[in-house]
């Protein structure tokens, strides 16, 4: 998808899309290149964004001012969970990326170990 193009009472009547062509770049991460050639209008009335795996929020990370990774997902260590910003603790997709309940549930064990970890000088939690 390329843009909305909306009728004079901004009401969307058409989408412009473009094929892409998923390719690393020179940091060797995958990003999507426009084919040329391939841009297509066509007739839309309405319009459901359904979309994933994009990242957490960079809203709050901004105004905090976490350091991200290079897929903007919070910096912290496996195990650690540390931030940038002492005290602050990341676990599960907003660490790791899109992943997996069960890990999800690992982390957030972990996290609440090393939260206990920092308030309390030790930890008994597995
Ligand atoms: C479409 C889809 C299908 C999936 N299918 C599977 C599957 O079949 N099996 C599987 O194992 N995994 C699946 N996953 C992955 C799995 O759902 C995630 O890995 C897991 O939910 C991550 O858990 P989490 O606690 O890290 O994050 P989340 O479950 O995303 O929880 C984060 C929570 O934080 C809240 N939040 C965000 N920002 C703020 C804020 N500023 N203030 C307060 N709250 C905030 C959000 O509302 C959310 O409730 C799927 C994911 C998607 C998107």
């Amino acid at each position: 998808m390329k843009r909305f193009v909306g009728d004079d009472e901004g009401r969307v009547k058409e989408l412009v899309t473009v094929e892409v062509k998923w390719e690393r770049n020179e940091k060797g991460q995958f990003i999507p290149r426009e084919q040329p050639g391939t841009e297509k209008t066509r007739p839309a009335q309405l319009v459901l964004l359904a979309m994933g795996f994009l990242g957490p929020e960079q809203a709050l990370l901004k105004d905090l001012k976490i350091e991200t990774d290079a897929r903007s997902n919070i910096k912290a260590d496996f195990e650690k969970y540390t931030t940038s910003i002492k005290g602050v603790f990341a676990a599960g997709d907003c660490r790791r990326g899109q992943s997996l309940v069960v890990w999800a549930i690992n982390e957030g064990r972990g996290a609440a170990r090393e939260c206990d970890r920092n308030l309390m000088g030790s930890t008994d939690l597995p």
